[in-house]
């Protein structure tokens, strides 16, 4: 893994940060598909990680999750409105459907705006899922930004940052407001949850404010 700003590190990966797991001080934040779980368990050892806590409750964030907090016994956080996805192992984002695999688990804590994680403050930012949540450390203008927006198109892996397919967004009006409102706070460095970090606050922002 690397460190992309203090103790922010991104997990390796096949391809390289196509289905972004990060650890955050001491917390696991998303855990890609199901079939992660070992990249994800083997670069975490040793590591003290105390809590586990998503961005949003599709199937390629938290499909290792019930397998890695079993394991390691860990604690699972994520936004208000994604926990009973969460629960029912479904992937809101497209209708609600139920989806194969041992993706449910049961949600120790419901995490929302002003909620303060492994250093950072949660920002609720609701439209690709309803209970999408950010991570945004104002320190450093660090901002873990989950789908709100793609740092790449992750099927293709070509292209810039963009927003994710509206398809997959239920709400996809709100994502782009919600991506607006990420772009005000003129971050730093953006973790997406696919596709490498932006360091170009400019090339961020000039990515949301073609959004229309
Ligand atoms: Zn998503
Ligand atoms: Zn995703």
């Amino acid at each position: 893994m690397r460190e992309i700003a203090p103790e922010l590190w991104l997990l390796d990966g096949t391809p390289k940060d196509n289905r972004n797991v990060y650890v955050a001080g001491d917390v696991l934040i998303d855990a890609g598909m199901n079939f992660d779980k070992g990249r994800i368990l083997k670069q975490i050892e040793g590591r003290s990680i105390t809590a586990h806590a998503l961005t949003h409750a599709h199937v390629d964030h938290y499909g290792a999750s019930h397998a890695i907090c079993d394991q390691l016994g860990l604690p699972l956080w994520c936004g208000t409105l994604d926990v009973e996805a969460v629960e029912e192992g479904k992937n809101v984002g497209r209708g609600g459907r139920k989806l194969p695999g041992p993706h449910k688990h049961k949600v120790s804590k419901a995490i929302g705006e002003g909620d303060e994680v492994a250093g950072f403050t949660v920002l609720d930012v609701p439209g690709h899922s309803p209970g999408h949540v950010a991570y945004w450390r104002e320190s450093d203008r660090t901002l873990i930004c989950g789908d709100v927006m793609w740092g790449y198109n992750p099927f293709t892996l070509r292209g810039g940052i963009r927003e994710p397919f509206p398809a997959f967004s239920p709400d996809a009006n709100r994502n782009r407001e919600s991506a607006r409102r990420l772009a005000a706070l003129e971050p730093a460095v953006v973790a997406f949850g696919h596709g490498a970090p932006c360091t170009d606050p400019a090339v961020f922002a000039a990515a949301v404010a073609k959004l229309g």
